[in-house]
């Protein structure tokens, strides 16, 4: 065995998913939309196995089916056979096309080959959004941002239309169709007319049919999506995204203010965004809104004696960790490692930002890492909880310790889609859930059992 170390890092067990995957997402948050990856089966296959374990909800993620003669020859017939299948059977609005990891290698130039789509094949097309996303050079939520960038590029205007009310546009990244339905209500109970991109509060997480619909209701409609040039500002949640995102390309062509503010998981986001509600609008709080911030902190005092202290690895997509961590330090939690298969190079700026005035010592923050380097660091941290998706669940299980299970995928739960993260209501179901977490070890840590905590 060679005593010289490898002259490579290998990735065991990633913390990240693949980069088409978030895009896939994305798509499925706009009205009658059809993702489809110009790729392989296999690709196709893989997300939806694994976007349905988290949503129980079907998915259909249509391919180019490309074999190892396209690697050779290119896919371009493929994609346009493909697109051309696509249009009949499903009859969608739009197909969302994000490229994979092989039509990237190979060089395949999707732009061009949607050209000739458009000159060869005759008749009503559905309109097409192409997203490059190379899933080794970068994470599902690269995929995600950029997908939503490349809708918002292609599609947005300054038309005259939309509903009544001062217009707003939420761009809210990957949060839970549950999160989705919370950010509508408070932004309408502030008489604003919210349009979220992308919206999939009913399309990932839709009311039992007595028939299969091909493609679920709900989504951005792309009507809304035409005007969002017309709002009075847009308001995007996260830090780690390119400096290219929806809201940037709204700010640069329709001069639409671009407020963009950490996702608010806990009380401290949520009073900023909050306040931005206030602003935009002129309305106060309305007082709903004031009761469930009040019910909050007076939870905050009821639950702190079983928290207080407990340290946490927090791991995931980079913003809901930023998010989450403040959380925990804001309610007495110690956050001792922040880990993400991310690489922006914000992630630990921007922690120490959310974090700094609330933590004497600031957690280990890591960027790039797998589930492997996370176990490693996880032995001598000697954690008391996890948080973060359903892949931390082995090391959980090995450390003996509760994880509160957050964000995206949960694998081994029911009801992924409708954790609720963000605002006084989301802070609310986490404080319970890890409060309770810490109550439940107890218990089944003592040889004499409690009954009253
Ligand atoms: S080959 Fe690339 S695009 Fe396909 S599933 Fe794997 S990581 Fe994703």
């Amino acid at each position: 065995m060679s005593k010289n170390p490898p002259n490579y890092i290998s990735t065991t067990n990633a913390c990240k998913l693949c980069t088409p995957l978030g895009a896939a997402i994305a798509f499925k948050g706009i009205e009658g939309a059809v993702p489809y990856l110009h790729g392989s089966q296999g690709c196709a296959t893989y997300m939806r196995r694994y976007i349905i374990s988290h949503f129980n909800e079907p998915i259909d993620i249509a391919s180019s089916s490309l074999s190892e003669k396209h690697a050779v020859y290119g896919g371009g017939a493929n994609l346009k056979l493909g697109l051309i299948n696509v249009t009949k059977k499903y009859r969608p609005q739009l197909i969302g096309i994000a490229t994979t990891c092989l039509t990237e290698t190979i060089g395949d130039d999707v732009k061009m080959f949607l050209n000739q789509y458009e000159q060869e094949v005759k008749g009503e097309k559905p309109t097409m959004v192409e997203v490059g996303t190379p899933s080794y050079n970068g994470t599902h939520m690269e995929g995600f941002h950029n997908a939503v960038a490349s809708v918002v590029d292609a599609l947005a205007g300054k038309k005259d239309g939309g509903a009544e009310g001062t217009p707003v546009n939420i761009l809210p990244g990957f949060v839970s169709p549950a999160d989705i339905r919370y950010l509508k209500e408070i932004t309408e109970d502030f008489s604003l007319n919210p349009t979220i991109l992308p919206d999939i509060s009913d399309t990932m997480d839709g009311q039992a049919a007595k028939t299969y619909e091909k493609i679920q209701p709900g989504g951005t409609p792309i009507s809304a999506i035409a005007t969002m040039g017309n709002a009075l500002a847009s308001v995007e949640f996260g830090h780690t995204m390119s400096e290219k995102s929806g809201g940037a390309i709204l700010a640069e062509k329709f001069a639409v203010e671009n407020i963009r503010i950490s996702q608010p998981v806990g009380i401290r986001a949520s009073d900023r965004f909050f306040d931005h509600l206030v602003k935009l609008s002129g309305l106060p709080i309305p007082e709903k809104h004031r009761a469930e911030r009040g019910r909050l902190v007076d939870s905050y005092v009821d639950g702190h004696k079983y928290i207080y202290g407990k340290k946490a690895i927090v791991y995931g997509e980079e913003d809901m960790v930023v998010g989450l961590t403040a959380f925990l330090a804001e309610i007495g939690v110690i956050p001792i490692l922040c880990a993400s298969g991310g690489k922006s190079r914000k992630f630990a700026e921007k922690i120490a930002e959310a974090t700094g005035d609330l933590l004497p010592e600031q957690p280990q923050v890591h960027e790039g890492m797998d589930f492997y380097d996370i176990s490693e660091l996880a032995e001598s941290l000697e954690p008391d909880l996890l948080v973060g998706h359903s892949k931390g669940y082995p090391l959980a299980q090995k450390l003996s310790i509760p994880l509160i299970r957050v964000g995206f995928p949960i694998h081994d739960r029911m009801g992924g889609q409708r954790i609720l993260h963000l605002g006084y209501r989301g802070a609310q179901q986490l404080f319970d859930l890890i409060v309770n977490a810490c109550i439940a070890k107890k218990q089944s840590d003592s040889p004499i059992g409690y009954s009253y905590m």
